[in-house]
């Protein structure tokens, strides 16, 4: 199973980061952790060298004194002064009213919550230092809560810096902690010195100065510099970030190169019949598009070989990437060995077996079906299917990944809508293969993976930043496929919607209407999918209405479902559980409620339930802008990309534009560490750096490439295997 070495502390917080002395002096009984240390062993501060790689967010200038007169509304300032008044106000909202002049001018500063202490520390006569942000009141300037001790003190030498902290970490706590991170951790240089100004826009500066500056910069540095990350101590952070993810993606794909796979290398031994791939092609009622007999053939060469594939199948929604996985799958058994084919959602993975028993079935392949909601009886039945090894195709939700099942001899792993699953299951899934005893020699087997998703990674991002993984494109839809028209309208014109409903309904076509949340939970003010489903069955009376979310029983699902399927429900009113992969191609009418609220990837995955056969498609998506007078602007820009295009690779590339990739990456790449400090679209020059540089530092200083990684991904790189 997995095997993430936790990284052993290089000085263990065994006690609190403060509380230097206390670590080490009990043997048998660790200490107990205090809130704040769990706080931090949450954020991934572990060891020294995370905590000196925790960055501020942005500094706070309390190295000079400012004149009050000088001043600007709104501004951050820190002054020092006299108090010259102080009384509690009772009337209204018991508060806390101290008036200061500085000699330039008075300030007034405003406690709704106060102790005795402030009353004690402000009381007149007293000279205090006093910061905060100043805003001009009703009567003068003033400032509410502000911070305050007793004016005098050296003023730091350095801007304060404020860090990402989480709820239970006091920032004074953590900004202790990361200064004696700092000061203990190694910063040696693991960046030979004459590839630090190769290629580089500006020479990098050494770690520790980076680092020593970022925590604490002087005050007359620009702060832009900061803001946009441009300053040279900021690049060299970034450049040692990239050069880590890329280290690590290379190293996986060494230890992969050095993996071993079956070959499958075709029939066991069938004479001279065409082999199962064969005749699955000859079943099928189409012919495969040119796009889908590329990647074919690329996943075929891929599958010969005995080192274990690892290919991601990006195409966009209804490309048809189910039968291409099955005509791996028929490979693999052909060749006398197990393929797995894992799914997110129940529906999803039923309707996958319903089509694959279909076209496997009639060529002698037994496919065992594996799901939570499954009667003991059957699970026992299907584990004893693919214990025997009789079971050559494995269909399933995450029940697949189980402990309890045990395969015969595992060679493929296919992963359905990949995205929807985490790293972790992904390498369960690839652990699968190890329960085998008879085929197995030493260590170092695993089957071929074949990952499959709909929201395509955009090209460049795909092969910068996944060095260990190949993309197969299905680039092409089949042919008879009219393009989707989509609508933007505005909910207040549900009613033109609701006629448009009927119409289809007329042509004997189905619609689904799709709500974003299931009950009035979160926000009253969105209309719900029980709701929905209520005012269209009135509004169509006498017709077959359904309704599908997730907190409804299984069965009732299926049930739902299959009356969809089978065509005899026009109208299927559903929450987002209808988003991936669900295939009913005489749908031709998608109504998206509330589309303001949705992602844009999510948008055109549903959309994409429709357009599946000949017959002209449309999508409605209806906006709200609640009690605001008109949509965000980010809202905006996704419903504009909704109407202007249907390409999901140009969707993928405005959600980019849109989100960014750190967040574009993160909601797909679940579990794997996200870029902290580089940005792929503005420090491509670093990121070329580098890549280039990674396959140098492996061969000729591997030693250095292993503590730079450790450094930077710890324990974590592990993860980036899957
Ligand atoms: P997705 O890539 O979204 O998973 P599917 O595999 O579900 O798409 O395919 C969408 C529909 O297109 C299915 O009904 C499938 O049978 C059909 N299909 C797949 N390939 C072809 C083809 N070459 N010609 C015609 N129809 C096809
Ligand atoms: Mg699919």
């Amino acid at each position: 199973m997995m095997n993430h070495a936790v990284p052993a502390p290089e000085t263990a917080l065994k006690t609190s980061a403060l509380d230097a002395g206390a670590a080490g002096k009990s043997v048998a009984k660790a200490p107990a952790k205090s809130p704040a240390q769990k706080a931090l062993e949450k954020l991934g501060l572990r060891r020294d060298i995370d905590l000196a790689l925790h960055l501020p967010l942005r500094y706070e200038d309390e190295t000079r004194i400012v004149r009050l007169a000088d001043a600007r509304d709104g501004e951050l300032v820190q002054f020092e002064g006299q108090v010259m008044h102080s009384e509690i106000q009772i009337r209204s909202r018991r508060q806390l009213l101290v008036t200061v002049d500085d000699g330039s001018e008075t300030c007034l500063l405003r406690f709704l919550n106060f102790y005795p202490s402030h009353q004690k520390t402000l009381s007149v006569g007293a000279r205090v230092r006093v910061r905060g942000e100043i805003r001009g009141g009703f009567i003068g300037r003033e400032i509410v809560h502000p911070q305050f001790k007793l004016a005098g003190g050296e003023l730091p030498g350095a801007l304060t810096p404020v860090y990402p902290t989480s709820a239970g970490l006091p920032q004074l706590y953590l900004r202790k902690a990361v200064l004696s991170g700092l000061s203990r951790a190694d910063l040696s240089e693991t960046i030979p010195a004459q590839f630090l100004d190769q290629k580089m826009p500006q020479p990098l500066c050494s770690l520790r100065e980076a680092l020593q500056f970022l925590h604490h910069p002087s005050p007359d540095v620009v702060l832009q510099t900061l803001e946009d990350r441009s300053h040279p101590a900021w690049q060299r952070l970034k450049a040692e970030e990239l050069l880590a993810q890329q280290l690590s993606q290379l190293q996986a794909r060494r230890v992969r190169a050095a993996m071993r796979a079956p070959a499958l290398n075709g029939p066991l031994m069938r004479g001279t019949q065409c082999t199962l791939q064969e005749q699955l092609l000859e079943r099928l009622p189409f012919r495969l598009t040119a796009a889908q007999q590329r990647v074919g053939a690329e996943i075929e060469i891929d599958l010969k070989k005995s080192i274990p594939m690892h290919r991601l199948l990006q195409g966009d929604v209804g490309a048809g990437k189910t039968v291409v996985a099955a005509l791996a799958a028929a490979r693999c058994i052909d060749a006398g060995w197990q393929c797995a084919l894992m799914a997110p959602t129940e529906i999803l993975a039923e309707q996958h077996f319903r089509k694959l028993i279909g076209w496997l079935e009639p060529l002698g392949i037994t496919t065992a079906w594996l799901t939570g909601s499954q009667k003991t009886k059957e699970r026992r039945e299907m584990l004893a299917l693919i214990a025997s090894g009789q079971a050559g195709l494995v269909i399933g939700t995450h029940a697949v990944i189980q402990d309890k099942v045990r395969f015969k001899n595992l060679a493929l792993a296919i992963i359905d809508e990949q995205h929807r699953f985490g790293v972790a299951q992904r390498l369960a899934l690839r652990s699968k293969m190890n329960h085998d005893s008879s085929k197995m020699t030493e260590g170092g087997q695993e089957p071929h993976l074949l990952m499959m998703t709909a929201t395509p990674i955009p090209r460049t991002l795909a092969m910068s930043y996944y060095a260990d993984l190949d993309v197969s494109t299905l680039d092409e839809l089949p042919p008879g496929r009219t393009p989707i028209v989509t609508k933007v309208v505005s909910d207040a014109r549900r009613d033109e919607v609701i006629a448009r409903i009927r119409g289809q309904l007329a042509e004997g076509r189905q619609i689904y209407w799709v709500c974003p949340l299931i009950e009035e939970s979160e926000s009253i003010d969105l209309v719900n999918a029980t709701q929905t489903h209520e005012a269209l069955s009135a509004a169509l009376p006498g017709l077959m209405i359904g309704l599908l979310h997730s907190r409804m029983p299984v069965a009732e699902k299926k049930a739902v479902m299959s009356l969809f399927t089978g065509g005899q429900m026009g109208v299927l009113v559903s929450t987002t559980v209808i988003e991936v992969g669900v295939d009913v191609p005489n749908a031709s009418l998608m109504v998206i409620e509330h589309a303001e609220r949705f992602g844009l990837s999510q948008l055109h995955q549903l959309r994409g339930r429709v357009g599946r056969g000949a017959a002209a498609s449309a999508c409605v998506l209806l906006y709200s802008t609640g009690d605001a007078p008109r949509l965000g602007e980010v809202a905006r820009a996704r419903l504009k990309a909704m109407v202007e295009t249907n390409d999901g690779f140009e969707i993928a590339r405005r959600d980019l534009e849109i989100r960014g990739p750190g967040e574009f990456l993160g909601a797909r790449q679940s579990g794997a560490p996200l870029l902290r400090f580089a940005d792929l679209t503005t420090d491509a020059e670093l990121l070329a750096w580098a890549r280039d540089l990674a396959p140098l530092m492996l061969d000729q200083y591997d030693e250095l490439a292993e503590r730079h990684v450790l450094r930077w991904l710890g324990g974590k790189a592990e993860f980036l295997k899957a």
